[in-house]
């Protein structure tokens, strides 16, 4: 048989790797550039042309009870694709919908571009709900266009399941409370979170220490330093008693975190830490307000139990301060209000480069449980994440297309399918739209613009 010249052979077995076995490599090089370009990644997994694909629409549908009130949004394409996000709960669907306009007719794809020039019309709190809400709609296409899992535009996975913490609501009566937080146990999460604060005891004689309310005064509006209430010994022993019932119920080994302990002043969260020592409590969340670095950091510096902050802050640069003081243990952003996917990771990585852990806040629905899902897999210095929607029956049911449950036994599986990995259901989301809401109506009268957005001159 008659040897093939080396150049030949190379280009038979390049052609058969692209599935053109049947075609010479002269009748492709004939074809238009574009057709030569198609049939040169035919083997590629795509689901549309991601360089051809732009934003025409962005609609909300805002649902309530999911446990909390949230916009969910949907962006739509020229190429049939849309990607859903959602706006941080409790949050204005306005604060996406102001976005539109600077959306209309971008590649979505161009995430990190849009993130920036969209970045300014976020803030700390649900404030940031908008600007995080369109960035994890925009990961999801992205995903859907280039057929890939979210996390694997990250950089790719450290898990192939993410760890869940319950958030669990404090009960008045103690032994109830800690049957709670069993019932935790038993679905199998094996992180727990119980809400430990002074409303347990605001109508107990004798436990808090604080001057009489004067008229206009208003105590859910006023931070800790400036409310000057404070926690006697009595009060302390109350809240360490709530804490003994549940460890005597679970047991010392399950991870417990706490949080709201309500605007007291840093001396009593001192007093109060170190009470809480005996149990091993697994962080303290938000002693004070997060603004507040020193304050932090002397709690953090007098108690031997580790605290955390950072689920309303918005942007890395909010969290560089705290961590670089090492003024908290660890670090909670929630997605929703910290820029959105690929900002979570960065600061996850930014405290990561200097020994914080970091906890993952959540109190949303499915759609952006998925995108902290993503974000989780691909940073590594991620412990757990939270979930606040164990007790709505119908959590689970808002969407389709992923392996159910999402939560099993306290762990949610990283999924394989393209974008964030859900498809709504409509017709659940239909049966808990907030009073007066659409379900993904028109949305036209946000489609211009009337400001010049440059920061500088
Ligand atoms: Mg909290």
């Amino acid at each position: 048989m008659k040897k093939q010249p080396q150049s030949d052979w190379s280009r038979r077995a390049l052609l058969k790797g692209l599935g053109l076995g049947g075609l010479s490599l002269a009748g492709i090089l004939g074809l238009p550039i574009e057709e030569q370009v198609a049939c040169a990644t035919q083997g590629v997994s795509r689901a549309s042309q991601p360089s051809q694909l732009r934003i025409t629409d962005l609609r909300v549908a805002v649902i309530t009870g999911a446990p909390m009130r949230v916009p969910l949004i949907r962006i739509d394409t020229n190429q049939g694709i849309c990607g859903y996000g959602e706006v941080r709960d409790g949050a204005s669907k306005r604060y996406a919908l102001m976005l539109k306009s600077r959306l209309l007719g971008e590649n979505p794809c161009d995430v990190e571009r849009i993130f920036k020039a969209i970045r300014q019309f976020g803030y700390h709190g649900r404030q940031g709900g908008g600007v995080s809400g369109v960035e994890m709609a925009l990961w999801d296409l992205a995903g859907k266009a280039y057929g890939v899992p979210v996390y694997r535009m990250l950089g790719g996975k450290y898990r192939d399941r993410v760890r869940l913490y319950a958030d669990t609501p404090s009960v008045r009566d103690k032994d109830r409370f800690a049957e709670k937080l069993k019932e935790r146990m038993k679905m199998g999460f094996s992180f727990l979170k119980m809400d430990l604060g002074i409303n347990l005891i605001r109508n107990v004689p004798g436990a808090l220490s604080r001057p009489p309310v004067a008229d206009g005064e208003r105590y859910r509006t006023t931070m800790h330093p400036f409310t000057r209430i404070q926690l006697t010994d009595k009060g302390i022993a109350m809240l360490a008693e709530y804490v003994a019932q549940v460890r005597k119920e679970v047991g010392n080994e399950i991870p417990l975190a706490a949080d709201h302990f309500g605007q007291v002043d840093v001396n009593s969260c001192i007093r109060l830490g170190k009470a809480l020592e005996p149990y091993q409590m697994a962080w303290l969340e938000d002693m004070v307000p997060w603004q507040y670095t020193e304050m932090l950091k002397e709690i953090t510096s007098a108690i031997n139990v580790p605290t955390l902050t950072g689920e309303d802050i918005y942007c890395l640069s909010g969290f560089k301060e705290l961590i670089d003081q090492r003024a908290v243990d660890m670090i909670q952003p929630d997605l929703a209000t910290a820029g959105g996917i690929l900002e979570t990771k960065r600061i996850g990585d930014y405290a990561q480069e200097r020994g914080v852990p970091m906890a993952m806040h959540f109190a949303g629905s499915p759609i952006s449980f998925l995108a902290n899902v993503h974000c989780a897999a691909a940073t590594e210095n991620v412990v757990a994440l939270e979930h606040h929607g164990v007790d709505v029956p119908w959590w689970e049911d808002l969407v389709t297309g992923v392996e159910k449950p999402l939560n099993q036994k306290g762990l949610v599986r990283v999924p394989e399918t393209p974008g964030l990995g859900v498809e709504l259901n409509l017709e659940v989301v239909k049966q808990h739209l907030a009073r007066g809401e659409e379900c993904f109506g028109p949305t036209d009268e946000w489609n211009s613009r009337d400001s010049n957005d440059r920061l500088w001159s």
